[in-house]
This record gives C-alpha cells, structure tokens and sequence, in this order.
C-alpha cells in the first residue's frame, strides 16, 4: 500500500504553488519537540517551522489561551480595540525600555518590514541601506531590501533608492550612508543566509553611523528575537538603542503574527497612512501572550544560552565539523564538505528534523522548551550521520 506521505505527496505538487520544493513528509499532529507525520513516524523537532513554535506543538498553555479566546472572540478589526493586543503591546514596549515605543501589529514578518519602510519614509528620506546576504521577506518592498541576487532578479524593477553593503563592514556602511539616508536595517544575525554572525561590535558602530547621518536604526529581529538567542530581541549583548525592531516568526509561537516597533526616536503613522485587517487578531495576540508568560516562568532565555554552550561544546568534537556559529537556539553547523543536504536527508532518516541553508551549512532551531536529553539525542544521530558520509 502507498505511504500517506507518498499520497500527499503527490496532491501538494497538484495543488501548491511551486514555489517550495516539494516536501518529502506531512506533519500531522505534535508534542512539545515531537512532531507526527501521515504514515505515524515520529521525529524530534530541531528546526520548529524555522525558529517559529517557540514553545514547540500543541503547548498546553498556547492551546489553552488560543481556544479561551477563540470561545469569546476571534477578530474585531482595526475599528475597535481587544486587551490582548493591549497587553502584548504593553509588554513588548516594556521589553524595549522605551516608555514612549509604539508596536504596530500585522501577521508576517515581511509585513513588521514593509511597515518599516513606510515609516522610513516619513522621515522625508528615501534612500535605504540594507546588508547583502540579508533576508527581510518575500513581498516587493520587503525584497527590496533582501540582499540575496537569486531571490530579486525576477522581480525586477523593485523599490529604487536602495543600496547594499557587505555584512559586518562598517567602512563600507559609512561610505554609503549620507543625509538622504532614511534607514539602516540590519539582522543582529543572518539566520537565513546561513546563521552568519557580525564581528563583534558591529551594531554599536551600525548606530553610531546612522547617529551621525540622521538616518534610522532599524533591526530585523524577526529570527533572531523572542528569547531565541538568549534575549528578546537578539541584539542585547550589544549596548544600542535602534529606532525601529520588527518581530514575527516566535512571536505568535506558531500563530501567524508580527509587530513593528517604532521607539519614540522613530517617526509616527498618522491615522490611515498604514493598516492591517489581521493585525493585532485576538487569538494570535493570546498566544503571544502565552509565549511569552512561558519564556519568563520557565527562563527559557537563560536555558537557551545554556543549551547553546552545550551544542557547541560537543559539536565542535564531531569529525567534518568545521565550525559552529549563531547564538542561543539558533544555531548554523558549518561543515567541512559541501554535503549539508544529504546530512539533513539522513537525520531525517534517524528521526531528527533540521534544515539546510546552502550546500555547507545545517541550521538547527529547535523550540526554546527542548531538553538537554534532546541535545544528547541530536548529538548522537549527527555523529552517526557524519560518521557514515
Ligand atoms: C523569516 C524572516 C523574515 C520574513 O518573515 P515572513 O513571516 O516569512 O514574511 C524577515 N526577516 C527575517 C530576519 C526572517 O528570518
């Protein structure tokens, strides 16, 4: 008899875009770090929808807060308010420590992003700065300032006026920022390139430059925030004060939400200049607030940084292993043959699910909750794999 996932399979390519390669398993169903596919194969979670379930599926408490909410009301649309989106803003503007930071709420990354943009623009600039390497989003103005060529090209023209500079090179972003410049956004982190890592004190000298030219510090914590590196916003262990954060990915745990921080250095919208129908959406903003009262009671912060250590104490033994970068669950292991690929294809075999970002590099990203067994687990399947390739 055929696989369930052989069937789906074959429906995804009938009916799903092309625009992802087609996947080779269905999840239908999860615990925690334990995901379930169609055929009843269980796998242990070390990718999390790319750094998304926060708190890994089906946690108790989003569910709880989810289906609570659900039962009284699920949308009410700009037109009114909902505590919810009040008490996550509210602790979101805490995070920050900027009494006077306003949060804009919309549903994706790429739209925490274009809301940037926009605000940029109300500066009376136009010129952007963006990294190359970055990843900021699929939509037009999101990709506009995505520095990948392959991701642009066929979506030429794209919003003008943008400007690329290498990642991690100030004299470079000095020479490019001037007083027409709007807006600097950087990724305290590359994840999608590749989890690639600044030299440290870079977004002390990024700030430093936008200081001097009157243009906007924003970073794109869309990967890197919500505890998984071991703060809220992924930029802390540097001293500095960016005018604008975007956040999605963790942020709902799994729901679709994202939010544009403006601190009160940034320019204001103005009534109807910028809008969302979904944005700030009840139910979503529960589970954010779910993710984040678990983040504070369980310390996942504090156990994410422990976990990183121990991830990188013990992979750094394991033979093909050239180097492992990233901060806190967010981590790139950088292989010394280009056969990331095949090593995600043969964890998958073992029942561990992570991802590659390019031909050298395996990301993992597993939900903040995973234990130190878990690691134990990982460890030991990789170095299987490493051994047998
Ligand atoms: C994933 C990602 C985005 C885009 O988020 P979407 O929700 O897919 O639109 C933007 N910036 C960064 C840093 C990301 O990792």
């Amino acid at each position: 008899m055929e696989s369930s996932n052989e069937l789906y399979k074959r429906e995804f390519v009938d009916v799903i875009a092309p625009s992802y390669t087609t996947p080779s398993i269905t999840l239908v169903s999860g615990k925690g770090a334990t995901l379930v596919d169609a055929d009843g194969q269980k796998y242990r979670d070390f990718i999390s929808g790319i750094a998304t379930n926060a708190l890994g599926a089906a946690h108790p408490k989003i569910v709880d807060a989810v289906s609570k909410q659900i039962k009284r009301i699920s949308h009410v649309s700009n037109l009114y308010s909902n505590p919810q989106s009040l008490r996550l803003a509210t602790r979101l503007r805490e995070f920050t420590g900027d009494r006077d930071a306003k949060i804009f709420f919309c549903n994706s990354g790429a739209e925490a992003n274009e809301a940037a943009i926009k605000l940029s623009r109300l500066t009376g600039r136009k010129n952007i700065v963006a990294m190359t390497g970055s990843f900021h989003g699929r939509t037009l103005g999101a990709l506009s300032i995505t520095g990948q060529e392959s991701k642009r090209k066929p979506f030429l023209p794209l919003l003008g006026n943008v400007k690329f500079v290498p990642f991690g090179d100030l004299r470079s972003l000095k020479r490019a920022v001037n007083r027409r410049t709007a807006m600097v956004i950087v990724e305290p982190i590359q994840g999608e390139f590749g989890v690639v890592e600044p030299p440290s004190g870079y977004l002390q000298g990024v700030e430093e430059i936008c200081r001097k030219s009157g243009a906007l510090f924003a970073i794109d914590a869309v990967q890197t925030g919500m505890g998984r590196t071991g703060t809220w916003f992924g930029f802390e262990t540097e001293k500095i004060r960016p005018d604008i954060i975007t956040l999605a990915k963790g942020l709902g745990g799994g729901l679709p939400m994202g939010a544009m921080i403006a601190l009160k250095t940034a320019p204001s919208f103005s009534p109807g200049e910028h809008g969302s129908t979904f944005g700030a959406n009840p139910i979503v903003a529960a589970a954010a607030n779910a993710v984040i009262d678990t983040i504070e009671d369980q310390r996942l912060m504090d156990r994410a940084v422990e976990l990183e250590r121990l991830f990188k104490e013990r992979l750094n033994t394991i033979e093909g292993v050239k180097s492992v970068r990233g901060r806190g669950l967010l981590l790139g292991i950088v292989l010394k043959e280009p056969r990331a690929k095949e090593v995600v294809s043969a964890l998958q075999a073992r029942s561990i699910l992570a991802n590659a970002t390019s031909d050298e590099v395996v990301r993992i990203a597993p939900p903040l909750i995973i234990t130190k067994k878990d690691v134990s687990t990982f460890i030991a399947r990789f170095s299987e794999v490493m051994a047998e390739l």
